[in-house]
C-alpha cells in the first residue's frame, strides 16, 4: 500500500471553494496511485460558527473549569462536523469515504482531558476502510481514553493526529495542507517578503515549531522523526511544492541563518540577592516554581542576580507564591522571546554579537540573551517584535533565498 496521510486546517476546509480544492488534492493523490487518509481541523478561526474557540464560548468559565471532560467534548465537535461535511463533498465527487472519530480510528489517549498524551494507535479499522477501497476522513485534535471518553491533543493538535496516523500506518508522506506555501523564513503576516524554505530537517523545523511557529506543532515533528516519515507542509490553495521536512540538511548549507520565528506573552522576572538578604527562600526559588508546575525559561543565575521569564498566563499566580516567600523581586510584562535559528550557525563566530548590533541600530532594548547549537534568543517587549524581526530578516538576506 502506498498510503498518503492529508491534513487539512481549519482555514482550508473553511468555506465552500476552499473545500472543493481539499477535493482536488484527495483526487490528485487518487490519481497518483496513493490510498489517502484524510484528517481534517474544524473550520474556520475564532468566530466562525463551527470554530474550536466559538464552540467554546458556548459554556461559561466556571464550567470549563469543573468539567474538563465535557469541554474535551464541546471542543471535538468542530472536527466531527468538520469530517462529515468533507465527506460529503468527497462523495458528490464520487469519491467513497468513511467520517470517523479519532477513536474510531483507533487512537487511544491518557485522560489528560485538554492535553492529552497519545498511548497507542490501533490502525486496524483503518486499514479496512483503505483495503474496501473506501477514503477514511478522520476528525484530527481528538482521540479516545481507556475509558472510552473523548479527549482533545491541545491547540494544533490535528497534525499531531496527521502524525501518528502516517506513522501507524507506514505512510509514504504526511502532507500539512495550511494557508501559506510551506515553513517561510519568518511568519508572512509579519515580514513581507518572507521567502519558503523548500527543504529543512526534522531538528530544525522542530526548533521553529518549538519556538512559536504555528504552521506545524513540534509534536508532530517529533513523531514524524521518530518515524523517519517525510512530513511536508503546503498550500491547499496552491500547486506549489512546499516545504519538504525529513533527515536531510537543510537547502542552504551556505546559510548562517535559516529563518526567524518568537514566541509572545512573556514576563520577565529578576530577583536579586540584595534585596533579599536573610531569605533563604532566595536559593530554592526555581524548585518552588517547579513544584507549583510554573514552567520557565531563559534562566540566567548569577552570584547576585537570577533572571528568567515566565508565560504571562502565570503572572498572577508567581505574583502571589513570591509573596508568600517574601521575595522582593522585578517583572517586565509583555515580553516576547525572539527566537533565530539555523544549523549554520554552529561554529561561526560573532553571530549574537551581530543580531545585538542590528536590534541595538533599531533602538530596540534586549532584555535577555540565550543560545544553544543552533538558536539564538533574545527576548524584548513585545511591541518591538515586529521592527526586529524584519530588521534581522534584513540583516541575514533571508527575503532573497
Ligand atoms: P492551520 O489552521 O492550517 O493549522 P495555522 O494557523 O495553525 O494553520 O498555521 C498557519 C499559520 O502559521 C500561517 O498562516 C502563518 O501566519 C503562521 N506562521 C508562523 N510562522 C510561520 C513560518 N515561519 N512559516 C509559515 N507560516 C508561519
Ligand atoms: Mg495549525
Amino acid at each position: 500500500m502506498k498510503i498518503l496521510v492529508q491534513k487539512f486546517g481549519g482555514t482550508s476546509v473553511s468555506t465552500a471553494e476552499r473545500r472543493n480544492q481539499v477535493v482536488d488534492k484527495v483526487v490528485k493523490a487518487l490519481k497518483d496511485g496513493y490510498q489517502p487518509v484524510v484528517v481534517v481541523s474544524a473550520m474556520g478561526r475564532k468566530g466562525e460558527p463551527y470554530a474550536t474557540d466559538t464552540l467554546l464560548s458556548l459554556v461559561t468559565e466556571e464550567f470549563k473549569f469543573h468539567n474538563s471532560l465535557g469541554v474535551d467534548l464541546l471542543m471535538s465537535c468542530g472536527e466531527i462536523i468538520s469530517s462529515v461535511v468533507i465527506c460529503d463533498e468527497l462523495n458528490r465527487n464520487n469519491i467513497e469515504c468513511i467520517p470517523l472519530t479519532g477513536g474510531q480510528a483507533g487512537i487511544l489517549t491518557d485522560d489528560n482531558y485538554g492535553d492529552a498524551s497519545i498511548i497507542k494507535v490501533d490502525p486496524k479499522n483503518l486499514i479496512d476502510i483503505i483495503k474496501s477501497g473506501k477514503v477514511p476522513v478522520v476528525t484530527g485534535f481528538q482521540g479516545c481514553s481507556k475509558s472510552g471518553y473523548i479527549t482533545t491533543l491541545g491547540r494544533g493538535g490535528s497534525d499531531v493526529t496527521a502524525a501518528i496516523l502516517g506513522a501507524a500506518l507506514n505512510a509514504v508522506e504526511v502532507e500539512i495542507y495550511t494557508d501559506v506555501d510551506g515553513i517561510m523564513t519568518a511568519d508572512p503576516r509579519i515580514v513581507k517578503d518572507a521567502s519558503l524554505i523548500k527543504q529543512i530537517s526534522y531538528n530544525e523545523v522542530f526548533q521553529f515549531a518549538d519556538q512559536g511557529a504555528k504552521v506545524i506543532h513540534p509534536r508532530a515533528v517529533e513523531v514524524a522523526m521518530n518515524s523517519n516519515i517525510l512530513l511536508s507542509i503546503k498550500n491547499t490553495m496552491s500547486n506549489s511544492k512546499g516545504t519538504l521536512i525529513g533527515s536531510f540538511s537543510s537547502q542552504n548549507q551556505n546559510k548562517i541563518i535559516t529563518g526567524i520565528t518568537h514566541t509572545s506573552g512573556r514576563l520577565q522576572i529578576k530577583v536579586r540577592y540584595e534585596d533579599n538578604l536573610g531569605n533563604d527562600n532566595y536559593k530554592s526559588l526555581l524548585d518552588i516554581l517547579a513544584r507549583n508546575s510554573i514552567s520557565i525559561d531563559l534562566i540566567n543565575v548569577f552570584p547576585h542576580e537570577k533572571i528568567f521569564t515566565v508565560d504571562s498566563n502565570n503572572k498572577s499566580a508567581v505574583d502571589e507564591i513570591m509573596k508568600d516567600l517574601a521575595l522582593n523581586f522585578e517583572s517586565i510584562d509583555d515580553c516576547s522571546k525572539l527566537a533565530v535559528i539555523g544549523s549554520g550557525m554552529r561554529g561561526i563566530p560573532g553571530v549574537m554579537a551581530r543580531i545585538l548590533r542590528v536590534l541595538v541600530d533599531e533602538g530596540i532594548d534586549v532584555l535577555q540573551t540565550a543560545d544553544s547549537y543552533m538558536t539564538i534568543w533574545c527576548l524584548v517587549k513585545s511591541n518591538n517584535i515586529q521592527k526586529a524581526i524584519n530588521a534581522l530578516h534584513k540583516e541575514f538576506h533571508l527575503g532573497i533565498y
